[in-house]
């Protein structure tokens, strides 16, 4: 993908979806009180490499779709009217997004709530080295073929297999143009994006999705996203912490939370040497008993040279929602003579509530000196302090 890569993102939410029950299409339902459609564009909307978000809608929803995105920002388009099959829904949408300019396009399904950064990441991050990259976790169960009596008539190798999820990312003009062809050749089999850019010839990458990112689709299904967001089935409290340094070098700018904060030195580290949100990494993945940053991305790994490490806490929440979990509170404590922290202090709680995707009042950042003791007292270093408290379902371990 190239640096100038423009990149947009098509929901598809113009499916009549009834088997979930009550009354409405699905995407529509409400789940702790938030439309599932307003859940799924959300980490779409507050990603900061994604451009302009369409939605593709069915006619008759106009009225549910304003009231379900009344609240989301001015990224969105104005909503696409479908067609009568997924695939002539997702060709409107495409076809709107072309006057755009966007290079690529991330088509998710509008039913998947669960989405999450880290995914998004991981298939951006595809992208860059592939014409198309797809989310999708491994099967994990044993596969059994069902015979005429419903009794087992063999079992699959599970091997290599994988269960597609969105989003699935793609060269705007070649999954266009596959769509295109498909609908022409009245192809209407194909059940995701994936399936059009396979017929189209085009080699797709699969990367690591999440397991949580499951499409709701059953009253079932329902039940047990409620119960996932539900507040009371979360009160198995969790505190993690963490601490982290990094020394003065020579530069211009640091990297604080997430933010770049002019400075007359640089902080020397083998990822953007972002110290707090490394503190902030470790306390999350402490609170769940997930090992330390060093061992989910070794320093002596060349892919996280230079790395920003917004993809390391964004990781670290995909783990805890993996769980079922949530992030309830984070507090970063930066321990430094100077730079000054205060005037960028909301800066960086909305840039980690916008990578944890919580509330910016779940989020603290405070400072201190240390009275100029010690190696951050001479400036020679600075220190960075988090904790983080976490909530998961009772019944994990
Ligand atoms: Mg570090």
């Amino acid at each position: 993908m190239p640096v100038a890569a423009k990149i947009a993102a098509l929901i598809v939410a113009a499916g009549r979806g009834s088997r979930a029950g009550e009354g409405v299409p699905k995407q529509y339902r409400l789940l702790a009180g938030e439309a599932v459609l307003s859940r799924s564009l959300r980490p779409f909307l507050s990603h900061p490499d994604i451009g302009p978000v369409q939605v593709v809608i069915h006619p008759d929803d106009r009225t549910l779709y304003e009231t379900a995105t009344a609240s989301l920002q001015s990224r969105l388009l104005a909503p696409v009217a479908g067609g009568s099959t997924r695939q002539a829904s997702v060709l409107a949408g495409l076809e709107a997004l072309s006057a755009t300019g966007a290079s690529h396009v991330l088509i998710h399904d509008a039913a998947r709530p669960f989405v999450t950064a880290g995914v998004i990441d991981r298939v951006l991050a595809a992208l860059a080295t592939h014409d198309a990259a797809i989310a999708a976790v491994p099967v994990s169960d044993t596969l059994k073929r069902a015979g005429s009596d419903n009794t087992i008539a063999g079992t699959l190798d599970r091997s290599g297999l994988w269960q597609a999820q969105t989003p699935q990312g793609f060269r705007l003009s070649a999954i266009l143009a596959a769509h295109r062809t498909a609908v022409r050749s009245a192809r209407l089999d194909l059940t995701d994006d994936a399936a059009a850019a396979e017929a189209a010839g085009i080699a797709v990458a699969l990367v690591p999705g999440n397991p949580g990112n499951v499409k709701l689709t059953t009253a079932e299904d329902f039940a047990m996203a409620s119960e996932r967001l539900s507040a009371h089935s979360l009160s198995d409290i969790r505190t993690g912490t963490g601490f982290d340094v990094h020394r003065f070098t020579t530069g211009d700018h640091v990297w604080l939370c997430g933010v770049r904060v002019p400075h007359d030195h640089g902080l020397e580290g083998h990822s953007d040497a972002d110290a707090p949100l490394h503190a902030l990494t470790d306390a999350v993945l402490g609170a769940i008993g997930a090992g330390d940053i060093g061992q989910h991305f070794p320093p002596s790994d060349p892919q996280w040279q230079g790395a920003s490490s917004d993809r390391f806490l964004a990781h670290a929440a995909d783990l805890v929602a993996a769980r079922g979990g949530v992030v309830s509170h984070v507090d970063v404590t930066i321990l430094t003579e100077r730079p000054r922290i205060g005037p960028y202090r909301e800066a960086m709680r909305a840039r980690i509530a916008a990578i944890l995707e919580i509330e910016i009042g779940r989020t603290s950042v405070k400072a201190t000196t240390t009275e100029r003791l010690g190696f951050t007292g001479r400036g020679e270093g600075l220190a960075a302090l988090a904790s983080a408290t976490v909530r998961l379902p009772w019944g994990g371990d």
